[in-house]
């Protein structure tokens, strides 16, 4: 699923793709040829800071991420690694109910803190 919206790298502030740019990430993706018609800008001009963002990495989906999760993806790894082994390991539960239980314990404490981490930038997100 291509989101319809991208975060300016500079700002970090949320822009609408452009139907063009839309168009084109969304034939990217499904590796398919689509025809857009008129002259795509090499640059687009971000609406809330009024930087130039390279229109091309907006079509492959370089800034479709959030910053804050982009940044803290790899809270998810240690988590969901992390907690199945603890639940294991350290409190001796069965393998397959620690799996599942740190899973989704790992899911969820992730989600929570980049959530907050989110929370206390709020002037920098
Ligand atoms: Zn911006």
């Amino acid at each position: 699923m291509i989101p319809r919206i991208f975060y300016c790298p500079f700002c970090k502030k949320t822009n609408t793709k452009t139907e063009q740019v839309y168009g084109l990430s969304c034939g990217r993706e499904s590796k398919s040829l689509v025809i857009v018609p008129g002259d795509l800008p090499p640059l687009t001009t971000c609406v809330h800071c009024g930087k130039q963002i390279d229109t091309e990495n907006i079509i492959n989906g370089l800034h479709d991420l959030d910053p804050v999760t982009d940044q803290y993806q790899w809270i998810y790894f240690i988590n969901i690694f992390l907690l199945p082994a603890i639940f294991k390991l350290v409190l001796g539960w069965p393998l397959l109910v620690a799996i599942v239980v740190g899973l989704f314990a790992g899911l969820i404490a992730s989600y929570m803190i980049i959530e907050g981490i989110k929370k206390m930038n709020p002037k920098r997100w």
